[in-house]
């Protein structure tokens, strides 16, 4: 049976890699010369399911609103005439009750959770190295910060996360590198969370891929499959969004995991996907000191910017901007970053020569991603991961290929297939 994934993000080439294993003869379609080279290209690397946390939160509406004109705010909205962005909105804010709340994060963490056990599995399978690191820790610049995660704090302890709240001394036994000009009140340290270099991950799982036999069909544009008579989809690949006519592909699956450009793709299917791009940026720092550098990954909650280590680079990301579909690099956001990053390991790195990086997170209203079957015969999603892509890689691929394949997954999956939107089968 062959199975056409669209899309060769972090969610594609995972999917690709399980697809292949359950038996199938599997092709990847990507527009790009390469894989992940866009939102998977440039994210924070953090893999933390113990901190998986919808955009839709309590207080984010009220916190959008009091930084609308704000161009330093970790979260900005820009108003434009678009009106999907307004249809998501409305969307978004029936979400951000503290009971929706709850329960998409603890639809988000038992996918984080699962993805993380297969992540382990599947580099202990492969070998993959990826620049990985242990631990994750959120830091407080003032007890205001600390009251704001409450609602977080409150599912770790009943769900039995491991965590430890620590004072400034303690943030600086985990990470020694924390300058002590900036005031900390205190943080949050999650053991169990990790973090890692995604691009890497997804570029080296792509050549154990090809070599088990996927094929992979690079700087081709697949145009919305057409499902033909017999249960079959055909799928026309283009130079480009409006090029010329490559070929036909057919396939008995199709999947789509083509990050924010899946709605447009879908829309000619009759199928409304309410996926928004929102939009971040990222700076790449090399490490000057070693001693003066974050071991892992660490949080600034007050700025919502994660530092992360990757080899011998830092990671620097966050901002979350509504509203724009262009990814230009915005000077004051930018500004924010390596603020940020200087603020707690001042002498680190060169911040003067970052290399540079805005993305858009595929983002639901809800928080949770699609993945399973949609109404079009034949025709499967993986897509709306959001902020949390990278850390529910693995477990949505295995998933994907579970559900084509006929087998049950190894999770629950209410809450996380497209019925939840109306869009599963008939
Ligand atoms: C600033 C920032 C920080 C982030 N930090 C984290 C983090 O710390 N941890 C975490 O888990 N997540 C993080 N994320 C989110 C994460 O990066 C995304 O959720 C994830 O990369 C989405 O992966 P994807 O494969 O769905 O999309 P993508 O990586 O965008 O892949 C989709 C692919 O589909 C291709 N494509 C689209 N349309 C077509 C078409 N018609 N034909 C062929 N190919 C097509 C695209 O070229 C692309 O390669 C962050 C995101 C941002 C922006």
């Amino acid at each position: 049976m062959h199975v056409i994934v669209i899309g060769a993000g972090v969610i594609g080439v995972c999917s690709a890699w399980y697809l292949r294993e359950a038996g199938f003869e599997v092709t990847v379609v990507e527009r790009r010369a390469a894989p992940a080279q866009e939102s998977s290209f440039g994210n924070a690397g953090v893999i933390a399911p113990g901190y998986v946390t919808p955009w839709a939160a309590p207080g984010m509406p009220g916190k959008v609103l009091r930084n609308l004109f704000a161009s330093t705010s970790p979260v900005l909205f820009r108003p434009s005439a678009d009106p999907a962005m307004w249809r998501w909105i409305a969307r978004w804010l029936g979400e951000c009750t503290l009971e929706r709340y709850r329960v998409n994060k603890l639809r988000m963490q038992r996918l984080a959770f699962y993805s993380r056990d297969c992540l382990h599995t599947l580099r202990s399978q492969l070998g993959i190295d990826y620049e990985q690191s242990q631990g994750y820790l959120q830091l407080f610049r003032t007890e205001r910060d600390r009251g704001l995660a409450e609602p977080a704090l409150a599912l770790l302890r009943e769900h039995k996360v491991p965590h430890r709240l620590v004072d400034a001394d303690g943030c600086r036994r985990i990470e020694p590198g924390l300058t002590t000009d900036t005031p900390l009140a205190g943080g949050l340290h999650l053991p169990e969370d990790e973090s890692g270099n995604c691009p890497m991950f997804v570029r080296r799982l792509r050549v154990l891929a090809e070599a088990a036999g996927v094929r992979f069909v690079m700087d081709c544009h697949a145009c919305a499959p057409r499902p033909l008579p017999g249960g079959k989809l055909a799928l026309d690949l283009r130079a480009g969004a409006a090029g010329a006519m490559r070929e036909t592909l057919t396939a008995d699956r199709v999947l789509v995991s083509a990050g924010v450009a899946s709605a447009a793709l879908l829309r000619p299917l009759g199928l409304r996907i309410p996926l928004y791009p929102v939009k971040g940026y990222s700076a790449t720092v090399q490490v000057s000191d070693e001693l003066q550098a974050p071991l892992a990954a660490l949080m600034d909650e007050s700025y919502k910017v994660a530092i992360t280590r990757m080899g011998n680079r830092m990671r620097i990301a966050g901002t979350a901007e509504l509203g724009s579909r262009k990814l230009d690099l915005r000077p004051a956001a930018i500004n924010t970053l390596l603020k940020a990053a200087r603020d707690w390991f001042p002498v680190a790195g060169h911040y003067d020569n970052a290399t540079l990086w805005a993305g858009a997170r595929p983002m639901l209203p809800d928080g949770p991603p699609l993945i399973g079957a949609t109404a079009v015969p034949g025709l499967f999603l993986n897509l709306g991961h959001g902020s949390t892509g990278w850390a529910m890689a693995c477990g949505s691929g295995r998933i994907a290929a579970d559900l084509i394949a006929g087998n049950r997954p190894g999770i629950d999956l209410d809450g996380l297939t497209p019925a939840r939107y109306g869009l599963g089968p008939r």
